[in-house]
């Protein structure tokens, strides 16, 4: 029997979102009743003393604001298998890995029914706004989108990453039709055992259905940039399996093969055109038009630590216009992009009011206890905060350690626009340099690198203190091989371009001592990817981690042991 495809209102859709925006404190309030109301029952909240009370007053005079440090032995509690109510008044069932990009390795945090509901509320909304400036029929489209192994946890739970769990549940497959969003690629390729296979056969998916792709998407940009770049390297196998109708033999796992013979047929033209297109390009300039006539938009997370990849995806992009997708996290979504048109660098993301309780730090040089958290109306324009969330998955008044800014409202609901992690500092004495910071010195050093033509395919940051005193190592992959003298620039430039007072100061009596640039060989961030995926995380959630502390050796070794040369700063 045909399964009743779900209906999609657009405007219906953009009409609630208007209503729940209205009154955001009254929602807000309502919310954290419900979920208290849900939760009451378990042990946490019972512990803290809220006797039934479910006013946000109440609730932040019991409640200590955590880090997912504090809660660990309770989520580690259920992972292990212990049916009373732990964190929720109904059990957990699945258990997410967040990407554990800032501590080097996966955190396991509660997944539910209330989360999918909320992160499909969240696709439906930003779809609709989204529809409504860039609308597209009713095609297909290429997702980079992989899936991560599942496991089962010692107590039976199933646990894999976020977005793992979101692609398996059979809302998503219903909410995507729903929202002309379907996958041009079987579901063998999206959860096929190896990402690099999957990723060959998205691509020829989207060859074989070149007409009908409509939005080129996966959730982190990165991921997108990444894809083409694999492109580059594997353009000419993809058309001779176009040609001949036959799956190269890098394809391995039976099941994706089996899929695959369904689609591939042999088709000369398609892969003359193809070679031909790819042939006519200057530098693949406007690669993604060239492929694919029809698509409308690229869509993904594209602000915060994939700023950077923007520059190359515009470069493949060409004409075509780039979308951020919505703002969250395994933890829970946070918010939509309502404003599609928007280039990334000035993506905005509206709080959806019902999806959870939102406070919100204000960041002042003091990080001291007395720093009362805002409610979600409370917040001013221009003031930049840290994100605290309650959400209907155990977690309560939690620090997802964001820093995001304020930048207008909509409605009474305030539109953030995403900053950079809080706890990735550089910092040596009294410097203090965020991944902000990080990233704004190495796009003013890349400029460097222009009249070379090359550009930094990846970059990330350590604070060396085996040498007296410290210094900063920023390490660069590049597009290829630049000249000593413009690398020797390039790190001068770096050490200047870290503006902060502290660190200025600290450079000029010799307190910090000078930055060192390390270009690293090809392939060594890939290496990187490669060493998160095998600890669970997947590609679709991959960020590369800007910072490498002391204790996350593993990365630290695969950049140390791949450096190609390294150029201190004379600037000071
Ligand atoms: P994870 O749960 O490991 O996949 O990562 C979630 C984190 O990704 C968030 O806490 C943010 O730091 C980052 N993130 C998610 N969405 C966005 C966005 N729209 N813009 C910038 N960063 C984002």
């Amino acid at each position: 029997m045909l399964e009743k495809m779900e209906e999609f209102n657009g405007d219906k859709v953009i009409e609630e979102f208007e209503a729940l925006t209205e009154d955001a404190e009254r929602v807000q309030r309502e919310t954290l009743k419900q979920i208290l109301e849900e939760n009451g029952s378990a042990e946490y909240l019972l512990s803290l003393g809220l006797n039934g009370r479910t006013d946000p007053e109440s609730y932040k005079a019991c409640v200590p604001i955590v880090t997912h440090k504090e809660l660990e032995t309770y989520i580690q509690r259920i992972a292990d298998g212990e049916t009373v109510p732990i964190l929720t008044g109904k059990p957990i069932t699945t258990i997410s890995l967040s990407s554990g990009t800032t501590q080097g390795k996966p955190k396991f945090v509660p997944f539910n029914d209330e989360l999918m509901d909320s992160t499909m509320q969240i696709y439906r909304t930003s779809f609709a706004f989204r529809n409504r400036e860039f609308p597209i029929k009713n095609g297909k489209a290429l997702q980079f989108l992989y899936s991560s192994k599942q496991f089962k946890t010692k107590g039976g739970l199933l646990a894999g990453t976020a977005t793992t769990n979101v692609f398996r549940n059979s809302q998503y497959k219903k909410t995507m039709k729903a929202i002309q969003s379907q996958c041009c690629s079987p579901d063998e390729v999206i959860f096929g055992p190896d990402f690099h296979q999957s990723l060959y056969c998205h691509f020829l998916c989207g060859l074989i259905f070149r007409e009908d792709i409509q939005s080129i998407s996966s959730t982190f940009a990165h991921s997108i940039v990444h894809s083409f770049r694999t492109f580059e390297k594997v353009w000419e196998e993809l058309c001779i399996d176009i040609q001949d109708g036959i799956l190269s033999s890098r394809i391995t796992v039976p099941f994706i093969r089996t899929a695959m013979a369904k689609l591939l047929k042999p088709n000369p033209e398609l892969a003359d055109l193809i070679h031909q297109k790819c042939s006519s390009l200057s530098n693949w300039y406007g690669l993604v038009p060239a492929l694919f006539p029809n698509v409308k938009y690229i869509y993904g997370i594209m602000t915060g630590s994939m700023e950077p990849y923007l520059k190359k995806l515009r470069h493949y992009a060409g004409e075509i216009p780039l979308l951020s997708a919505d703002y969250g996290s395994s933890e829970g979504w946070i918010g939509a992009n309502v404003n599609p048109k928007l280039p990334p660098e000035l993506a905005t993301y509206v709080v959806l009011p019902n999806i959870g309780y939102f406070e919100f730090i204000p960041i002042t040089d003091n990080i001291g206890s007395e720093t009362r958290p805002l409610g979600l109306t409370e917040v001013k324009i221009g003031e930049e905060y840290e994100i605290l969330f309650t959400n209907y998955a155990g977690l309560y008044r939690y620090r997802l350690g964001d820093v995001v800014k304020v930048m207008g409202f909509h409605n009474s609901t305030p539109e953030l626009k995403f900053v950079c992690r809080r706890n990735l500092l550089l910092t040596i004495n009294i410097d203090k340099n965020t991944e902000k910071d990080l990233q704004l010195a190495v796009e003013e050093a890349a400029k460097l690198l222009a009249g070379e033509k090359l550009d930094v395919v990846d970059f990330t940051s350590h604070v060396d203190m085996s040498t007296e005193p410290g210094h900063y190592v920023i390490f660069w992959e590049l597009s290829g091989e630049a000249s000593q003298e413009v690398l020797n620039e390039c790190s001068n430039c770096l050490d200047q371009s870290f503006i902060d007072a502290g660190y200025v100061s600290s450079r000029k009596v010799n307190a910090i001592g000078a930055l060192e640039l390390r270009v690293v060989r090809k392939g060594t961030f890939q290496k990187i990817m490669d060493h998160y995926l095998a600890l669970g995380s997947a590609v679709s959630q991959f960020k590369t981690p800007r910072y490498v502390g002391p204790i996350n050796n593993a990365v630290l070794q695969i950049l140390c042991t791949n450096v190609v040369n390294s150029y201190c700063s004379t600037a000071f």
